[in-house]
C-alpha cells in the first residue's frame, strides 16, 4: 500500500537509492554476495527497515491554517526528509534511528508558499531546510541543527519543477529549483535544447539542488560545475527575493551569482534560474584507453588537459577502479576518454588525443575508435557505439548507487570521497591519501584496504580524483558499531585530503560532514566571517540550514552533523 504523503513523485525507496519498486537483477545481487564473501563479513543482511519501525516524535509547533495543506507530518514524509543518501544516512536508516527527523515536511506550490514558509519559521522560531532531491551525501539535508530551534521544517520544492520560458536565440531557459533532471531534460527536449548537466544523481537531484551544492556533471573538462550554465538566479531569502541580472557575462564587482551558486540552502531558496543550454550533440568520438600503471596514465591525462582538446569525458580508473568495475584486469589504468560536438566531427580532436596518449605508453583497439565515430547521430545517450569498455563503464556507473541497497544491509562499508589537486603535487597526494585514507581503513577492518580511485573532471593544473572504498562493517550486523568505522574512516579522508593541499570536496559540496578536519580548515577565517555576516543580512534569526557551511553562534547553536555527535 502507497504510504500517506503529499508528495506527488513515484514512492521512493525510503531507506536506500532509487524508487521503491526498483532493485538490482538477481545476477548484481550475487556480485554484492561475492564482495561479502571476499572482505569476509559473516552477517545474513537485515531485512528491509519498515516505516512503523521508527519512532518520531510529534511535531514541536502546529501548521499554521493557511499552510495546512501543504504540510505533512506523516511518517513517509518525514522519514524520507530526515536524512540524505550518504552512507551514514543509509547505516543509521537500516539501525531503524533517526534522532532528528523534521517536525514538517512542506510542498509548496508557488512562491507565494515559500514566502509564508519563511514568514511561519520567523514567527515561530523553527529552522528551515531546503530541499531538492535530498540525495546530498554530506548532512546538508539532515535536521540536525542544534541551538535553541523550537521546531525544523523541511521545505520540498518538487511542485516547482516547471521549465517556464525559452529563449532560443539566446539558448537559455528559466528553470523552476525544484525540477529533477528527467523532468527539466524532457521539457527541454522539444526545443532540440539540452541543459547536459548529468550527475551520477541526475533521476533524482534538482537544478536547485546542483546550483546549491555546485553540483559536477557530465563533462570532465571545460564545463565541469553547474556554475558554468548558470545565467542568473532567484532566491528567496528570510529578507526578501534576491535575483541577479540575465548577462552572459559581468565585470561588474562582485557577483551575486556567485554568492548564491554554493551557498547550501544557507541563505534562502533558489526557486529559479536562467540557464545556459546547448544543442544536442550529433558528433561523438570514443575510445577505451589502457596504461600500464596510473603515473603513466596521470602523466598521459596531464597531457591531453593542457592541450586544449577538451573532451566531453575523460576518467581515467586506477588499476583496482578499473577492476572494480568489470572493465579491468587488475594490473592496467584505463582511460574512457569521449569528445561530443553538436556542430561538428571529431576524427581531428580524436586522433590529436591519440597520439598524445600513445606518447604515454597507452594502447587501444582503433577498430572500435572508428566504429564510435562513424556513429555519429546516435541516440541521446545510447547508440551501437556505447558497446564496449566505455558502455560497459558508463552503464556500471549509472547502476552503482543501486548496490547500495545491497552492500549497507550486508555489513559492508561501501563510501567514496573526492577532492582536487594541482598537478604539481599530484603524485604525493595520490600515494599520501591512499597511505593514510588506506591505514584507516586496516585499522578498523583488520583487513588489506579496498581503496580506488578515478579522476572525474581535469583541468590544465590538476585532477579530481575520486576515491572508493569498502571494507567489512562489523561482521556482526551491529549498525551503530559499523557507523563508527565509517566515521573513523571519514574523518581520516576528511583531513587526508585536506592536510594535503588539496580540498575537501570538488562537487559533493560542505554540509555538515565536510566541515570537520575540512572545510572548517580549508576556508581562510576573514572569508568564513565576511560570509557570517553576509548570511547575517539575508537572515537575522539564522533560520536557514543551520550548521551547514557556519556555527550559528547568535543562537548558540551546537553546531550538528553525524560526523561531530556520534549517536
Ligand atoms: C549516488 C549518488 C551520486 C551522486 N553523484 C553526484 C555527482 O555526480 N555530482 C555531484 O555533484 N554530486 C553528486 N551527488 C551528490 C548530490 O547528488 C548533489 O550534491 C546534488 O547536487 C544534490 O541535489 P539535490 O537536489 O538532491 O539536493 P539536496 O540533497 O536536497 O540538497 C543538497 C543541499 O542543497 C540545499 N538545497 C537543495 N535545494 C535547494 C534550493 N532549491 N535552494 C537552496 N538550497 C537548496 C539543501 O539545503 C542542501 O544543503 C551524488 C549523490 C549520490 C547519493
Amino acid at each position: 500500500m502507497k504510504p500517506a504523503t503529499l508528495a506527488h513523485r513515484r514512492e521512493l525507496c525510503f531507506w536506500g537509492w532509487g524508487y521503491a519498486d526498483a532493485g538490482l537483477t538477481p545476477a548484481e545481487q550475487s556480485q554484492v554476495a561475492g564482495l561479502a564473501a571476499q572482505l569476509g563479513t559473516g552477517a545474513a543482511p537485515a531485512p528491509a527497515p519498515r516505516l512503523e519501525e521508527f519512532d518520531l516524535p510529534a511535531p514541536r509547533v502546529a501548521a499554521p491554517a493557511r499552510l495546512a495543506a501543504i504540510m505533512s507530518a506523516t511518517p513517509y514524509d518525514r522519514i524520507t526528509h530526515g536524512y540524505g543518501k550518504s552512507f551514514a544516512d543509509l547505516v543509521r536508516l537500516q539501525a531503524r534511528t533517526m534522532a532528528h527527523p523534521p517536525d514538517w515536511v512542506a510542498f509548496p506550490r508557488s512562491e507565494d508558499d515559500v514566502e509564508a514558509l519563511l514568514e511561519f519559521a520567523a514567527g515561530s522560531g523553527a529552522a528551515v531546510i531546503p530541499f531538492g532531491g535530498g540525495t546530498s551525501v554530506c548532512g546538508g539535508v539532515e535536521p540536525d541543527v542544534g541551538g535553541d530551534y523550537r521546531a525544523v521544517i523541511s521545505v520540498d520544492l518538487q511542485y516547482l519543477n516547471q521549465v517556464l520560458e525559452v529563449d532560443r536565440s539566446s539558448r537559455a531557459a528559466l528553470i523552476e529549483g525544484g525540477a529533477l533532471g528527467p523532468e527539466l531534460e524532457s521539457q527541454l527536449k522539444p526545443h532540440g535544447l539540452t541543459l547536459r548537466h548529468f550527475p551520477q544523481s541526475f533521476e533524482f537531484s534538482t537544478l536547485g539542488g546542483w546550483i546549491a551544492t555546485r553540483a559536477g556533471g557530465h563533462f570532465a573538462t571545460h564545463y565541469t560545475h553547474i556554475d558554468d550554465f548558470v545565467e542568473s538566479v532567484r532566491m528567496l531569502t528570510p529578507r526578501g527575493a534576491m535575483e541577479s541580472r540575465r548577462l552572459p557575462g559581468s565585470g561588474a564587482g562582485p557577483s551575486p551569482d556567485r554568492m548564491m551558486i554554493g551557498s547550501e540552502g544557507t541563505l534562502g531558496l533558489i526557486t529559479r534560474a536562467w540557464m545556459r543550454l546547448q544543442d544536442r550533440p550529433r558528433f561523438r568520438a570514443s575510445a577505451s584507453v589502457t596504461f600500464p600503471g596510473m603515473p603513466q596514465a596521470a602523466e598521459a591525462v596531464r597531457a591531453i588537459s593542457q592541450a586544449g582538446l577538451f573532451p566531453s569525458n575523460c576518467r581515467l580508473l586506477d588499476p583496482l577502479e578499473a577492476f572494480m568495475n568489470g572493465v579491468g584486469d587488475g594490473n592496467t589504468a584505463l582511460l574512457v576518454l569521449a569528445f561530443e560536438s553538436a556542430d561538428h566531427p571529431l576524427q581531428a580532436w580524436m586522433a590529436r588525443a591519440l597520439e598524445l596518449l600513445a606518447d604515454h605508453g597507452g594502447r587501444w583497439d582503433a577498430d572500435s575508435v572508428q566504429r564510435s565515430m562513424a556513429a555519429a547521430g546516435g541516440g541521446e545517450e545510447g547508440g551501437e557505439h556505447r558497446k564496449g569498455a566505455a558502455g560497459d563503464w558508463r552503464n556500471q556507473f549509472l547502476r552503482a548507487p543501486y548496490y547500495r541497497n545491497y552492500l549497507t544491509p550486508a555489513g559492508i562499508i561501501a563510501d567514496t570521497f573526492e577532492t582536487a589537486i594541482t598537478w604539481d603535487r599530484f603524485e604525493a597526494f595520490y600515494a599520501g591519501v591512499r597511505e593514510r585514507v588506506g591505514g584507516a581503513i586496516r585499522e578498523v577492518s583488520g583487513a588489506e584496504p579496498l581503496l580506488s580511485c578515478r579522476f572525474t573532471h581535469v583541468y590544465p593544473d590538476g585532477p579530481a580524483p575520486y576515491f572508493t572504498f569498502y571494507c567489512m562493517g562489523t561482521g556482526s550486523g551491529d549498525m551503530n558499531a559499523m557507523l563508527d568505522r565509517w566515521r573513523t574512516i571519514k574523518l581520516a579522508a576528511n583531513e587526508a585530503v585536506t592536510s594535503l593541499g588539496g580540498t575537501v570536496t570538488h562537487h559533493h559540496a560542505v554540509g555538515r560532514d565536510h566541515r570537520p578536519h575540512g572545510y572548517d580548515e580549508q576556508v581562510p577565517p576573514l572569508f568564513r566571517e565576511a560570509f557570517a555576516g553576509a548570511r547575517r543580512v539575508l537572515d537575522p534569526n539564522g533560520l536557514m540550514n543551520p550548521g551547514v557551511l557556519l556555527d550559528t553562534p547568535e543562537r548558540g547553536a551546537v553546531v550538528g552533523g553525524v560526523l561531530r555527535h556520534p549517536q
